[in-house]
């Protein structure tokens, strides 16, 4: 099924995030954190690339395998380290394999290449090389906060305009812990006519190494909220994951409230988390 339907549904949607394994090894684990989610039936599973296309094999199998498991699959793909000739044979892959959803992502750029020397620099141009290829649905980031190497996030949606005039049918936004960010971004992009339906990309922080590695980096803005409700539980682990786990609700709760009917929970491998978060929204998205 196509995601666009899916979003545009009656139904509030709900999506988990997974990501494929390193290596073979890891393979069987991840397989089996995957049927766990899968059981969940959520609207669909989005299984990511590897930065610099190091998982590039297993995006396309997992992604198949949430298909087969009944479940409409998104393969996230990157460019900027892919020739296009790889890239073609990417598409050819997936497309044999019968997944109909990709995420089209410039990926971040691996320090020291140039890239004058790519054949990609912009998402929006591997857009073009998706819809050259065949019938996919495709969707595209968004950041509410602004992509760190924009200059404005007046700049940065200029250029989300031209993602999606090349033919970006949905977006989705980089992780954020304050819904105000949110709302005032969906605003702008009305007011620039930036019309495709936004999927709400929310991360439950669950453990205080996460915090440290991922939020802290990120400079994403933190609400009182989340320092009074999460943060303080810093030297108590399992009340940290309970904390962050009913923060992440919470704001997919606001979110569906305030008429946002699609919610995408970076719950990445936890069957655990993403069952919880579930749960905790049954009453909003029956
Ligand atoms: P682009 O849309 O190309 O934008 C990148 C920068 O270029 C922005 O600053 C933008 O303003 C600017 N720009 C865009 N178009 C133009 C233009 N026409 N002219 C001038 N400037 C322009 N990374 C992975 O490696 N694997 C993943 O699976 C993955 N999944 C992600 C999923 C989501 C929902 C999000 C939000 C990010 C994901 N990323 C992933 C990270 C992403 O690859 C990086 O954030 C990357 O730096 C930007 O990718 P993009 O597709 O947004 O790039």
């Amino acid at each position: 099924m196509k995601i666009i339907d899916i979003i545009n549904g009656k139904k509030p949607s709900l999506s988990f995030e997974v990501f494929p394994p390193k290596t073979s090894d890891k393979y069987d684990s991840v397989s089996s954190a995957i049927k766990e989610i899968a059981r969940l039936n959520p609207s669909y599973m989005s299984v990511t690339y590897g930065a610099g296309g190091g998982t590039s094999e297993y995006t396309a199998r997992i992604a198949q395998e949430v298909s087969s498991l009944g479940i409409t699959s998104l393969a996230h793909l990157t460019c900027i380290s892919s020739s296009c000739e790889l890239v073609r044979e990417q598409l050819s892959n997936l497309q044999a394999l019968g997944i109909e959803n990709i995420l089209a992502l410039r990926g971040d750029i691996p320090e020291g290449l140039n890239i004058n020397n790519c054949d990609f620099h912009y998402s929006y141009e591997l857009i073009d090389e998706i819809k050259k290829h065949g019938e996919f649905c495709i969707g595209g980031a968004c950041y509410p906060e602004c992509h760190p190497e924009s200059e404005s996030i007046e700049k940065d949606i200029e250029h989300l305009k031209i993602k999606v005039a090349h033919g970006c049918e949905f977006l989705t936004t980089q992780m954020f812990f304050d819904n105000n960010a949110f709302y005032q971004f969906v605003n702008r992009l009305e007011k620039a006519g930036i019309n495709v339906p936004v999927v709400a990309g929310i991360m439950p922080i669950t453990s205080p190494t996460q915090f440290e590695r991922i939020v802290k980096l990120s400079g994403n803005a933190l609400p009182k909220s989340f320092l009074n409700e999460v943060l303080r539980f810093e030297n108590d682990p399992e009340a940290f994951r309970k904390a962050g786990i009913e923060f992440a609700s919470k704001q997919a709760i606001n979110l569906y409230e305030n008429g946002f009917g699609a919610v995408h929970i970076y719950s990445m491998n936890k069957p655990e988390v993403a069952r919880k978060i579930q749960n905790n929204l049954l009453d909003v998205i029956k």
